[in-house]
């Protein structure tokens, strides 16, 4: 479990990755970025809000799911189990925190959902 201290640490690191993710969606999608930031959001429709085809909005797509995982990290830390894996609930080594701040899961859960197909962790 975080310290105090370090909990604002992380929450400032995790918030400062989200605003630069959320500029440059914005860049990459104008308006569109609007809806597409949505929450209830669903990539079938994703096509029609963007006018943006092709490498542009591919990468949009990653940030907008590093934003989204970032966001999840954030609320993790509001609640006070930041740290701990999502799927199992083992504490995340420091190390792999440190790395990649926004890691909802230890490794193992991690590669366990890549070998499933699910979208990577971080970037
Ligand atoms: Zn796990």
């Amino acid at each position: 479990m975080l310290e105090p201290g370090q909990a604002r640490d992380v929450a400032r690191r995790l918030q400062q990755r989200a605003d630069e993710l959320r500029e440059q969606i914005r860049g990459k999608l104008g308006e569109a970025a609007d809806s597409v930031l949505a929450a209830d959001h669903q990539w079938s429709d994703a096509g029609a809000a963007s006018a943006e085809a092709g490498l542009e909005y591919a990468e949009a797509q990653r940030e907008i799911l590093e934003l989204r995982q970032i966001l999840q990290a954030l609320t993790r830390v509001e609640e006070g189990v930041y740290g701990t894996c999502v799927d199992c609930g083992v504490a995340i080594p420091a190390a792999r925190l440190a790395a990649q701040p926004a890691a909802l899961t230890c490794v193992s859960c991690q590669s366990q959902r890549e070998r499933r197909g699910h979208v990577p962790a971080a970037a």
